[in-house]
């Protein structure tokens, strides 16, 4: 699992970390994630998503027993297509620092 180093990483400065996220609601994992800088998680970036349990190519992002987690929205500043996330429907765990 290696973290992806480019313009976005670099415009966010800082360190990397893999996070593992889960649905709130019912403990199912989501995806892993790679979170540039720091700062909170309010949205994915699908480019920095990996080993997916759910679908991302629909408007919304769901567990795989349907509970919301998350628009699709464009992150206007970079055109980067992402998931805004809705507080409190997802638990996050550091995976790697
Ligand atoms: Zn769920």
């Amino acid at each position: 699992m290696k973290l992806k180093h480019d313009k976005f990483k670099t415009a966010r400065g800082g360190a990397s970390k893999l996070l593992e996220l889960s649905c709130q609601l019912c403990d199912t994992a989501i995806c892993r994630y790679q979170k540039d800088g720091t700062g909170n998680l309010w949205r994915l970036y699908v480019d920095r998503i990996s080993s997916p349990n759910v679908s991302l190519t629909g408007e919304d992002l769901r567990c795989q027993n349907g509970h919301l987690l998350g628009v699709k929205t464009i992150y206007a500043k970079e055109n980067r297509p992402a998931f805004r996330l809705i507080s409190g429907s997802y638990a996050k765990k550091i995976i790697k620092n």
